[in-house]
C-alpha cells in the first residue's frame, strides 16, 4: 500500500529528468532479505507494478544514453549490479509487463560465485554466458562491471585498462553485440577511471552517487537511487519523486515544507 502523501509527493515525479535505481540480488518469495542490498521479489514485484501503473518509461541504459532528450518525464533506468542469478525471475517478472533493464556483470567468474566478499549477501552465483545470451536477446542492456569487481581508483594505469577493455571483450564475444554501458564497482571512481572506461569504448558509466541521473551533465558519472531490502512501495515513490535515498518523513517533511513555501511565493 502507498499512502497519500507519498502518492501526492509522486505527482511531481519526473520533473527533472530521468532516474536511474539500483538492485542487485532479487531473493525469491515475501521475506525480507537481510542484505541491505538486496529485495525480495515480493518487494521488487510490488515497484515495478507501481512504476507500471504510474506511468513510467523504462528505457536501457543504453537507450537513453542513445538519446537523453528523448526520455523527459518519467523515465525510469533500472540497473543490477554484479550479476546473481536470482536475477532470472526478476528479468521475466520484467519481461512479462514490457519492461527493460540494464546489467553489469563481473566477466571474470560467469557462472561461478561471486569471490570478492561482502558480508551478509545471500548464497547465490553469478548468471553465465548462456543466460546473459537470453536476455540480450530479450532486449535487456547487458554491460560492464568489470573483470574482478576491484576498487577501481587504487588500480595501476595497466590494470585499469584490462579490467575495462577485457570485460567489455568477453562480453561482446558472449553476447555478439557491442556493450557500451559500464558501472564502477563499490561506485568508487575519479577521473582518471572515468577516462579508462571512456578509453575502453564505453559510452557511459554508472556512480551510486544520489540523484536526477543526468545532474552532472557527463555521462560517465552517472547519477543512481538505491533501492534497499528497507523500501516500502511507498518510500520507493518518494525515492521517485524527491531524486534522493533520504526519504524517511523527517527530510520528506523539509521538502513538503519548502514546496509549500515556494507555492506561496515565501
Ligand atoms: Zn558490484
Amino acid at each position: 500500500m502507498t499512502d497519500p502523501l507519498s502518492l501526492l509527493l509522486h505527482r511531481q515525479a519526473g520533473a527533472h529528468g530521468p532516474v536511474m535505481l539500483m538492485y542487485h540480488s532479487v531473493t525469491p518469495g515475501a521475506a525480507r532479505p537481510d542484505w541491505p542490498w538486496a529485495v525480495s521479489t515480493n518487494a521488487f514485484r510490488a515497484q515495478m507494478d507501481f512504476l507500471h501503473r504510474h506511468g513510467w518509461s523504462t528505457p536501457t541504459m543504453a537507450e537513453l544514453l542513445a538519446a537523453p532528450h528523448e526520455w523527459p518525464g518519467r523515465s525510469a533506468v533500472i540497473t543490477f549490479d554484479d550479476g546473481y542469478t536470482d536475477n532470472l525471475a526478476a528479468c521475466e517478472l520484467l519481461q512479462a509487463r514490457g519492461m527493460r533493464a540494464s546489467w553489469f556483470i563481473v566477466t571474470g567468474t560467469l557462472g561461478q560465485a561471486p569471490d570478492w566478499s561482502s558480508q551478509g549477501r545471500p548464497d547465490v552465483r553469478l548468471m553465465d554466458a548462456a543466460a546473459l545470451r537470453r536476455m540480450a536477446d530479450a532486449g535487456m542492456d547487458i554491460g560492464s562491471h568489470t573483470v574482478s569487481h576491484l576498487r577501481m581508483p587504487a588500480l595501476d594505469d595497466a590494470t585499469l585498462a584490462s579490467e575495462t577493455r577485457d570485460s567489455r571483450a568477453r562480453l561482446e564475444d558472449v553476447l555478439g553485440r557491442p556493450v557500451t554501458s559500464f558501472a564502477y564497482p563499490y561506485g568508487a571512481w575519479d577521473a582518471r577511471c572515468a577516462a579508462a572506461v571512456r578509453a575502453a569504448g564505453y559510452r557511459g558509466a554508472c556512480t551510486t552517487r544520489t540523484g536526477w541521473t543526468l545532474r552532472d551533465g557527463d555521462p560517465f558519472a552517472l547519477r543512481r537511487l538505491t533501492i534497499y531490502n528497507s523500501d516500502s512501495t511507498a518510500s520507493f515513490a518518494r525515492k521517485l519523486a524527491s531524486g534522493s535515498n533520504d526519504v524517511a518523513w523527517p527530510a520528506t517533511a523539509r521538502r513538503l515544507m519548502s514546496m509549500a513555501r515556494a507555492r506561496v511565493g515565501l
